[in-house]
């Protein structure tokens, strides 16, 4: 039996991570859940799944813990994230709560030798270079939940001692694929929000409408699997089910199809090295028909030219644009500014803040802080 620790189990990851707990009872029990402000959901989950511990990172007192959920050891704010990353007994680390608050998590995971699910790609894009180095030093390698980077780490465990030569990284193209450019600058909030295939979070729905998504997961690859990143490729393919690709020097590229259903990635996470039922069926090919693939549109999406130079440029430049982007998207998504306007304010963080050093936890912290001053207008 499995013990797992789910912070932010109220999300979209974290409600389907507690499916596939409930699928399987015997494989795997709930340790610790955490969540942002969703009480309600929260006791529901703590009723159910009775962890040890439970937390609230914006606070709970103890009168506000219904009788029948005290049995559990309640925490509130970060230090509700940290003992459930590090404190409780557990095998596993899901982390899937969003932003760069997941990184101080996978760190602490880490140190107290957990393995680390990781939906959270903002940790590897903020701090890519200290959590692998952490994870090798444990001996824990991070096993990604992201659905391109779990096709790949799939694709490399058929690789043997082979070195791929190139990563196919899948995109959806977003709800915005077919738009004009200047159409896309004026999408309203709930056009941003009909992602056409994948049900997700409010936050990562608006990235993949603006590819900054992809941008992250471009930069989440470089770590993952330590190619450069002219060796990691955008492909856009409407249909997402192929998940990604790897291409070997032979001229063979292995992929990974699926329907796209989050379960099945965040299921390979948790039963690694096995695999399990997840309640998701095969694709149906003849019911697919045909699959696509097209290059991005860099002109439309300044977004991937902008990861790319951020990660050329190392030092803190990937975390000043998440930080940017996180707080531009949150504006974007309190109906504040322009869809155009989020790539606006993240060229003009990378901007002004370029040669920022990035190399311990607190220089990427001050990086993220100050972009999202410059984000926000307030500097
Ligand atoms: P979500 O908004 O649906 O859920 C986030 C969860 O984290 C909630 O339980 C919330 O209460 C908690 N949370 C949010 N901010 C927090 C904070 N600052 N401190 C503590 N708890 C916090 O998000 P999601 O779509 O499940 O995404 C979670 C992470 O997984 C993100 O990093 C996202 O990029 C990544 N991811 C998600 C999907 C998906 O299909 N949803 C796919 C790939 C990667
Ligand atoms: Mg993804």
């Amino acid at each position: 039996m499995k013990k797992i620790a789910i912070l932010g189990s109220t999300g979209s990851i974290g409600t389907q991570a507690l499916d596939i707990c409930a699928r399987h009872p015997e494989e795997y029990r709930v340790t610790a859940l955490t969540a942002n402000r969703s009480r309600e959901k929260l006791f529901d989950q703590v009723r159910r799944f009775r962890p040890e511990m439970a937390g609230l990172a914006e606070g709970i007192s103890r009168e506000e813990i219904p009788e029948d959920l005290r049995f559990c050891r309640w925490l509130s704010g970060p230090e509700a994230l940290r003992a459930a990353a590090a404190e409780v007994e557990t095998d596993q680390v899901l982390v899937s709560i969003v932003g760069i608050a997941g990184l101080q998590s996978v760190m602490d995971a880490l140190g107290a030798g957990r393995q680390v699910l990781l939906a959270n790609k903002e940790a590897l894009v903020t701090g890519g270079h200290l959590v692998m180095d952490l994870a090798g030093r444990m001996g824990k390698p991070i096993l990604p939940v992201d659905s391109e980077h779990s096709a790949i780490f799939q694709c490399l465990q058929a690789a043997g001692p082979n070195r791929p030569t190139k990563l196919l990284l899948t995109a959806s193209g977003g709800p915005f694929r077919t738009w004009k450019k200047e159409d896309i600058h004026r999408a309203t909030r709930e056009q941003a929000l009909k992602h056409p295939n994948w049900s997700m979070g409010a936050k990562i729905t608006v990235d993949s409408a603006s590819m900054f998504n992809k941008g992250l997961e471009i930069m989440e690859a470089r770590w993952l699997f330590g190619l450069p990143a002219d060796q990691i490729q955008v492909v856009v393919h409407p249909e997402s089910i192929v998940h990604s690709a790897v291409a070997f020097e032979d001229g063979a590229v292995l992929a990974q199809l699926g329907v796209p259903d989050m379960r099945v990635p965040i299921g390979y996470a948790m039963a690694y090295p096995r695999r399990e039922t997840t309640g998701v069926p095969a694709p149906d090919l003849f019911a697919i028909g045909k699959l696509t693939f097209e290059p991005p549109d860099e002109e439309k999406f300044p977004s991937l030219r902008m990861a790319r130079e951020a990660l050329a440029a190392g030092g803190a430049a990937c975390a000043v644009l998440n930080g940017a982007n996180e707080a531009a998207n949150a504006a974007f998504l309190r109906g504040e500014i322009s869809f155009g306007e989020i790539y606006a304010r993240v060229a003009r963080a990378l901007d002004r803040l370029s040669g920022l050093p990035g190399n311990t936890l607190e220089d990427i912290r001050e990086a993220d802080r100050l972009a999202r001053l410059i984000s926000d207008g307030k500097d």
